[in-house]
């Protein structure tokens, strides 16, 4: 064990920047990360509001954080892909490599995994960490560490859109224009999507995701998102419909969206069940798919941060200082409609 400093989620409702104990022996197939950046998501913010997220609660003092990047500063024995100096950034699920899941190539779903800041695993708001080599990957030169902390968060939208199976000239919809509504349309139009109409009812958020080509914004306050996206696609319907909101409103009208054979990707968790047209989902014929996490997104995720075609820096709103963690966290619970990721720089 190392005493290092973190910041800690006390219990619901109370954080504190101290002095933890972490392991960081350094194993066979480990590396060591120097963390430089993290991002604040909204579930670590749920657990700092709520104590909890359906099963997982938090019973004991837990370090936040899973949306990271940093520097390989210790290799473990039989690492060849990484060294000493590498920028990386990280997956924060570790799962059983030999569980059936993970054999089906299925290892976001591995009820066996532990993923950082879920209770009781601990996050990485914190100077270092010891994660396996092959969950630690390496970031090209013009990829800053700020973007190598967003990958976490598109690696979600890159799922969605794999999922939806994304023709090239699609016309796709988003509900939601929060962090992963917005990352889920950068995804569609990367993976060919010729429009992504995004729904929401805070202007700020669209006005954000409308600066991006490609995207065409529906404020639902003002606007009835089915008659417009009739309106947009001649009647006939969007290829793809990505839910992103959690809102069980968005569930009762979300069939009207896809065009006969069209797919809904389910991306948002509703907090309770929701009742499901499914006579109207067979009358299309519509497939249903569901998003949990991610799983192999992460090398083409940075490749197309790379390449130039996904630009996520518009959407760091602002980074904190790691003494100022607190604040960054009072920050995210006030919840302004024009925030939409907040950043904390761990690396002096
Ligand atoms: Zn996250």
């Amino acid at each position: 064990m190392s005493k290092v400093r973190a910041l800690v989620l006390e219990r619901q409702h109370e954080l504190a920047l101290r002095d933890i104990d972490l392991p960081l022996e350094v194993g066979p197939g480990m590396v060591k990360i120097a963390i430089h950046t993290v991002g604040v998501c909204g579930s670590d913010v749920h657990y700092y509001t709520h104590g909890k997220i359906g099963p997982f609660v938090v019973n004991d003092p837990m370090v936040l954080g899973h949306e990271a990047a940093g520097t390989v500063v210790e290799v473990g024995e039989g690492v060849t892909h990484l060294k000493v100096g590498d920028r990386v950034c990280m997956e924060p699920g570790i799962p059983d490599p030999n569980s059936r899941a993970s054999r089906l190539g299925m290892y976001n779903v591995d009820p066996a995994v532990t993923f950082w800041a879920t209770p009781p695993v601990h996050g990485v708001l914190t100077s270092e960490v010891v994660h396996p080599a092959n969950y630690t990957f390496k970031l090209p030169d013009n990829v800053s560490f700020a973007e190598g902390a967003m990958v976490e968060p598109f690696a979600v939208g890159m799922q969605a859109a794999t999922k939806a199976r994304i023709t090239p000239g699609d016309t796709a919809v988003v509900l939601g224009a929060g962090p992963i509504g917005t990352m889920v349309a950068l995804a569609a139009l990367a993976g060919g999507c010729a429009r992504v109409i995004v729904a929401d009812l805070a202007q700020p958020k669209l006005d954000i995701a409308a600066k991006y080509q490609g995207i065409i914004p529906v404020n639902i306050r003002e606007k009835d998102i089915v008659a417009e996206v009739d309106r947009l696609t001649d009647g006939w319907g969007a290829d793809v419909v990505f839910e992103c909101s959690g809102s069980p409103h968005a569930w009762k009208t979300i069939m009207s969206l896809p065009r006969p054979g069209g797919v809904i990707v389910a991306v948002g968790l509703p907090v309770d069940p929701v009742p499901v047209d499914i006579a109207s989902a067979s009358t299309k014929e519509l497939r249903i798919e569901n998003v949990f996490r991610y799983a192999h997104q992460y090398d083409r995720a940075i490749a197309l941060i790379a390449s130039g075609k996904v630009d996520l820096k518009p959407l760091i709103s602002e980074t904190f200082d790691f003494e100022d963690s607190v604040k960054a966290f009072d920050r995210a619970v006030e919840a302004r409609p024009s925030d939409v990721k907040l950043q904390i720089r761990v690396a002096k």
